[in-house]
């Protein structure tokens, strides 16, 4: 490798990959192999001020550390120059370092959308999936989140007005619905809160996003079921929320139904709890233990109950994701059946409905374009919220259901 190359590595993707001419992708730096560090990131204010007491430090150097990691989205702790030098290199030798994910491996889509491979610092080399959405995929619209702060004007140099990122939550998922390429893996493990937030702050910096001003959403609906993940999941939640500075009202976490997780977010303070995703699917128990056999442990009716308890915002919805395959849940029957059970909720709800992305070994088929609007018009007609979610970056698997470390693209 020579020295331009030295501190990055680049990679070749082909322009079937890309859909463009053969293209250098610059990905984070890589650490040297063979050394195991501890990340600091990850670690929330309270616990970077109590390391620095362990080192002898005064606590207020643990909130420069915060800054460091979560504001400035520093890669490397010698690059720290609030803290003496000497610390920094005590740290060091401490076996200390920044251990933020790094993005391994880049897909580029032909409308934008980015899908990564991100790679935990000094882990076990498993890899999870993030994915960019420049202009979103319209999953937001109508949930309240336009009542947030963030202005979102397009800057000069700035290719997209607001974009979304979709976070992974498990490396893998054990939930098991027949759609979704991610089930095929099984569950591989859980990832820590800062593997979590760290997908978000690795493409955060990529994208030179500057929180506060720019309009990004986050959606917890990447690989894997964020409420069997619950506590490293609203660990990363509130790391992002209090040290990375970004609204919950700008977050949607997605489940597929897990009772006992609705019911502890139900209870979580709101300004920390994002806006939920209800992964409906099917407009009755039957289709949905079907499709997704999780419901025959909590079927809607019960899951209804849990999202009853959560307080909602002024304005805030619960979102019903709906994915449309072909022949089995795309009906104008099964839309009326939908408004039927949207309105037995007694809650604000809208519908986001997903025209199911195929992928390989799966053997559902995609719903026609014109069953795609026969459910939206009768949810429409119904009186119920509805919005189609625009696929993104179906070329290079990044859309809904997709996500499963694919390489080949
Ligand atoms: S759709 Fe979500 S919950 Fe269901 S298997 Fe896929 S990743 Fe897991």
């Amino acid at each position: 490798m020579n020295s331009l190359h030295e501190s990055w590595k680049y990679s070749i993707l082909s322009p079937a990959v890309t859909g463009k001419p053969q293209q250098f992708v610059q990905l984070d730096a890589a650490e040297p192999a063979g050394i195991l560090r501890k990340p600091l990131f990850g670690l929330n204010l309270l616990a970077l001020a109590g390391r620095m007491v362990e080192a002898g430090e005064p606590a207020w150097r643990g909130k420069q550390l915060a800054e460091a990691l979560y504001r400035q989205r520093v890669g490397a702790l010698d690059t720290i120059t609030t803290l003496p030098k000497p610390l920094r290199q005590r740290l060091v030798a401490e076996g200390w370092d920044v251990g933020r994910p790094r993005i391994a491996q880049v897909f580029e889509s032909v409308d934008g959308t980015e899908r990564y491979l991100v790679e935990s610092a000094g882990g076990d080399g498993q890899k999870v999936e993030t994915v960019w959405m420049p202009e979103g995929d319209g999953g937001e619209t109508g949930d309240g989140s336009e009542a947030d702060g963030a202005n979102g004007e397009r800057e000069a140099g700035k290719r997209w007005e607001r974009a979304t990122i979709c976070v992974s939550s498990q490396v893998g998922c054990a939930v098991n619905c027949q759609f979704c390429l991610t089930a095929k893996l099984g569950l591989q493990r859980n990832l820590t809160a800062g593997e979590i937030a760290g997908q978000v702050v690795a493409v955060l910096e990529r994208h030179l996003v500057e929180v506060g001003r720019d309009r990004v959403n986050l959606v917890f609906m990447g690989m894997g079921e964020p409420f069997l993940n619950y506590d490293n999941f609203m660990g990363a939640v509130r790391l992002l929320v209090e040290e990375v500075g970004l609204s919950p009202r700008r977050m949607t976490v997605s489940t597929s139904g897990i009772v006992p997780g609705i019911e502890r977010f139900a209870r979580e303070p709101a300004e920390v709890r994002p806006k939920l995703a209800i992964s409906l699917n099917a407009p009755n128990d039957r289709i949905r233990s079907e499709i997704m056999p999780i419901n025959k442990k909590w079927p809607i009716e019960a899951v209804v109950d849990a999202v009853r308890k959560v307080q909602l915002r002024p304005r805030e919805r619960i979102t019903f994701e709906y994915v449309l395959l072909g022949g089995v849940t795309d009906r104008v029957e099964h839309a009326v059946e939908v408004a039927r059970l949207a309105r037995r909720t007694g809650l604000p709800v809208k519908v986001n409905l997903i025209a199911w992305n195929p992928g390989p070994g799966i053997e559902y088929t995609m719903p026609k374009p014109e069953a795609v609007e026969a459910f939206r018009s009768t949810l429409e007609g119904e009186g119920v919220p509805v919005y189609v979610r625009r696929p993104r970056g179906r070329d290079i698997f990044a859309a809904c259901g997709q996500l499963k470390r694919t390489v080949e693209g």
